[in-house]
């Protein structure tokens, strides 16, 4: 790393890289670079890594994939140490397997916390990113590199609660991706939570034996499926281990980067009997095998999806002992798997609770937050803490929350909102050297057990500028605007065919008013691979490198 002094900085620092986000993605792409020899930054707004796993601290936070294939796999001896707790780990033990990561390979030195990275301008001159960075305590620090990475995570910047009124609140307002380290004191207090998503659901299941009143604030009920998470005893580590380098092959080429994938069989081919048999097999497993490994139509075929929808509407009724509450919980409006399908703990139970009561604000929406509680145009609710569980501007906002200025001072916040593209979502044309981790239209920013997209991506970005730099001894590389359009096209006519194009949800970007409508991830995480693998085999094809 060398300090030199420019006429419009005090003190610019001139790295080869700079990473923004210290989470599962950012922390392998600091160690990637740096086994090649570069020189790294990489920049994290939260006070410590982890990233997803730092900042969903709220009540009941897990992972819905098997820690079994939520982990790095670059590294035997980290697979090997590391002991995972249970099926599905809750955030504490993630997060701690994150630090653990950060800190065996000594990753802490290049990583600065505290600090949002606010503008990236292109610098087309000396063909190098100018980064401006500014940290919680106000001080601010420019550098330049040749390479912008972002890795800042496909479900994190926050969607704060849009109501009025805010200020007039007496009791405390949170969003669960932004939760007190130290907690919120919820004991014998009166919580409302706004949304149901994967989020709201192990909030809700969580506290609601906690708390004196709980009230929920529903708008589009969920299908959700209940989890079995074993504890794990050394033999269960054992026997998974056992299975690694199986599970390490086989993530790659599935359809979400699980270690299983959809059934072989075609639907019609299959009779009433077996059917309904291989969807008790997989509902018992209590695990996402049920949306992600039955029968693939029923991402594309409406009957299909439909005899499948019912079957999970009828698992949900009967957990729910009034009729009334049951039919405003088993959802109407949109077919099973078309939104992301969460696993849930006693959830459905929860509203048989006398402490607890569900209320529609699609019937009656949310007005404002008042003195008191939360006002919907059926009434006022009087409230200590109010919850808001309202997800994400996915994929792209946490890119179009950063000043980030391409070629000829081109916005990619402005050229997003006009034209929401990629290419592979590895790069946008008219940006130079800047590399993205899941970005719209790779399977990453929506379609896939994260940590294997992560570590796809990142594998191919760092292949990428070993190449450019050991290869080619290339300054840039930029994507053609001709691979944009062919993966754009390509990328549309899949997504077009599924189910999920034609429903609302964060996955087609309808959570976030005036943001473009079009499926943000694509689909196949196999076909994916291959694709990139194919660009890279035949020299970058579709990237122009200079
Ligand atoms: P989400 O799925 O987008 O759900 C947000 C919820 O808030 C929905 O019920 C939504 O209602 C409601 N909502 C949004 N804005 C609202 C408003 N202004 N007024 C009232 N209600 C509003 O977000 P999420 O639950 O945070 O989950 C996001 C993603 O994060 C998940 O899909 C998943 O990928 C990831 N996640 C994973 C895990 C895990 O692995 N265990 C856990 C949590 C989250 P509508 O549906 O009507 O819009």
């Amino acid at each position: 790393m060398e300090t030199v002094v420019s006429e419009t900085s005090a003190a610019l620092q001139t790295v080869d890289a700079v990473v923004i986000g210290a989470g599962f993605a950012g922390l392998y792409q600091l160690y990637r670079l740096r086994e090649q020899g570069l020189t790294v930054r990489v920049f994290d707004t939260a006070s410590g890594v982890g990233g997803t796993w730092y900042w969903n601290r709220y009540p009941g936070a897990r992972t819905d994939s098997p820690s079994h294939v939520y982990q790095y796999w670059f590294s035997d001896e980290l697979l090997a140490e590391w002991d995972w707790k249970e099926r599905f780990p809750a955030q504490p033990e993630t997060e701690r397997y994150l630090n653990h990561m950060a800190d065996k390979f000594d990753l802490r030195r290049d990583i600065t916390l505290n600090t949002r990275v606010s503008r990236a301008v292109w610098n087309a001159q000396d063909a190098r990113w100018i980064v401006e960075t500014e940290s919680g305590d106000g001080r601010r620090e420019t550098v330049s590199t040749q390479y912008l990475i972002t890795c800042t995570g496909p479900v994190s910047a926050p969607m704060l609660s849009p109501y009025p009124g805010h200020e007039a609140f007496k009791g405390e307002i949170v969003h669960t991706a932004r939760w007190p380290k130290g907690g919120v004191d919820l004991k014998g207090k009166r919580v409302g939570v706004v949304g149901t998503g994967a989020t709201g659901i192990q909030v809700i299941q969580t506290i609601a034996a906690e708390v004196a009143e709980l009230t929920v604030f529903q708008r589009t009920p969920n299908y959700a499926i209940p989890i079995s998470n074993p504890k794990y005893d050394d033999a269960d580590r054992n026997a998974l281990r056992a299975r690694y380098p199986e599970i390490r092959q086989t993530v790659w080429s599935t359809f979400v980067g699980f270690d299983v994938d959809a059934d072989p069989r075609a639907y019609a081919d299959v009779t009433p009997e077996e059917r309904r048999a291989t969807l008790d097999r997989l509902w018992a497993d209590g695990s996402l095998a049920f949306w992600l490994s039955g029968f693939r139509e029923a991402f594309f075929d409406r009957a299909v999806n439909d005899e499948l929808s019912d079957y999970v509407r009828d698992k949900i009724r009967v957990r729910i002992k009034d009729p009334a509450i049951a039919a405003q919980l088993v959802p109407s409006d949109h077919g099973f798997g078309t939104r992301r399908v969460p696993l849930e703990n006693g959830y459905f139970e929860v509203y048989n609770r006398p402490n607890v009561r569900l209320v529609d604000i699609r019937a009656a929406p949310i007005e404002r937050v008042t003195e008191r509680g939360l006002q919907t145009a059926a009434g006022e609710y009087e409230l200590d803490v109010l919850i808001f569980a309202t997800g994400f501007d996915a994929s792209t906002g946490t890119l179009t929350r950063i000043d980030i200025r391409g070629r000829d001072g081109l916005s990619l916040k402005e050229h997003w909102a006009r034209d929401l593209r990629t290419a592979m979502g590895l790069q946008v044309h008219g940006f130079p050297n800047l590399f993205m981790t899941s970005a719209p239209f790779a399977p990453g920013a929506a379609f896939c057990n994260a940590p294997t997209c992560l570590q796809q991506q990142v594998d191919w970005i760092s292949d990428c500028i070993r190449h450019l730099r050991e290869e080619r001894q290339a300054r840039t590389i930029e994507a053609s605007a001709d691979l944009e359009t062919r993966w754009m096209a390509h990328h549309d006519e899949i997504a077009n065919m599924t189910l999920i194009s034609k429903t609302r949800s964060w996955y087609t970007g309808a959570n976030v008013e005036g943001k473009s409508s079009r499926v943000l991830g694509y689909l196949g995480v196999g076909t994916y691979r291959q694709a990139c693998e194919d660009v890279k085999a035949k020299g970058y094809e579709g990237f122009e490198i200079a």
